[in-house]
């Protein structure tokens, strides 16, 4: 086995205010990050749990400790390729994989483009969210990010939804709209949603119901985008969603990585599957690891670090609808 000092931790970065979805309000990021270190250079990963998908911190600190000891049981060395095949897709798998990424590129002195051969942009675009809370806050961030080319804006699947819907739309008549219900909206509601989105010139709608009822969406015929994200969290999901959606959101945390992250666009974009990066509430350092993946995105919604009173030390600047891109300092 490889010799390589791993030590892992929580920590929680406060919101500048609330963040509101169909699933309740946080007022701050909770996330796990992970160092990894050859002595002479030193990986850097974090992962946000979401509750969700049944995560939370102390369990995915418990899966980082089991991986751990299933190492030092075993003579396998640690690397992307061993801890991709023994473990699920989890965001202590994605923690580990994106500093064992970070450790690979600045041994080899390469940056994640490089490696990729593709080159570097110069800034990223990103969408930005307008959260469940109510119409007040939307049009106050809309105004602070109106720079910004598409504005996401959550539903909670309530009578408040179209209304604000409405609101936005009229304060921003020209603007690319993207809808995010967070799986808020029910069955028998479903057909009234899609046709305000079609008559408000919304371009994608984002988990419209809850997962089970996806088979549901293969009866509708819309011009609106169908984007799955909690219905599609890793490559073997892809199946599942592809005769339903139109585009999936995919996250390092629910892919339990980059590595795995990479295969499923390279296997959306196969199948004509749209892609969109997106993030958990995350800081600079979840977004650096993401950016790859933002490059052959037709959507990226990398807003997180925004909503942080304070992030990472060395982070990633955003300003007129874009961000730079992240310096080897901070990752890869
Ligand atoms: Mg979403």
């Amino acid at each position: 086995m490889n010799r390589l000092n791993i030590s892992f931790g929580p920590e929680s970065f406060s919101l500048r205010d609330s963040f509101t979805i169909s699933r309740g309000a946080k007022k701050s990021a909770e996330l796990i990050t992970l160092r990894i270190s050859d002595n002479i250079y030193s990986g850097f990963g974090e992962c946000t749990p979401n509750i969700r998908y049944g995560q939370t911190i102390d369990g995915e600190l418990d899966k980082l400790e089991v991986m751990m000891q299933a190492f030092e049981a075993s003579n396998c060395d640690i690397n992307r390729e061993t801890i991709n095949k023994l473990f699920e897709p989890s965001p202590a798998r994605s923690a580990f994989d994106i500093a064992l990424w970070d450790l690979e590129l600045k041994k080899n002195k390469k940056s994640i483009w490089s490696y990729h051969n593709i080159k570097k942009p110069d800034v990223l675009p990103t969408m930005i969210t307008l959260d469940a809370s109510n119409i007040e806050k939307n049009l106050s961030i809309a105004r602070t990010f109106s720079n910004s080319k598409i504005f996401k804006i959550k539903f909670k699947g309530d009578e408040t939804d179209i209304d604000r819907l409405l609101k936005i739309r009229e304060h921003y008549p020209k603007k690319r709209l993207l809808v995010d219900a967070n799986e808020s909206i029910s069955p028998s509601k479903i057909g009234k949603y899609i046709e305000s989105c079609e008559r408000l010139n919304i371009e994608v709608l984002e988990q419209p119901m809850k997962t089970e009822h996806d088979h549901l969406l293969g009866a509708i015929k819309t011009k609106t985008i169908l984007c799955a994200d909690e219905s599609c969290s890793s490559l073997e999901d892809i199946k599942k969603i592809e005769k339903y959606y139109d585009a999936v959101n995919i996250k390092l945390d629910k892919a339990g990585g980059l590595t795995e992250a990479l295969m499923m666009q390279e296997v959306a974009i196969r199948k004509g599957i749209k892609t969109m990066s997106g993030c958990m509430l995350c800081t600079s350092l979840g977004i650096a690891a993401s950016q790859i993946v933002a490059a052959k995105a037709e959507y990226i919604d990398h807003d997180a670090p925004l909503f942080l009173e304070q992030d990472r030390k060395i982070k990633i600047n955003y300003s007129c609808g874009n961000l730079n891109i992240a310096s080897s300092m901070l990752w890869g």
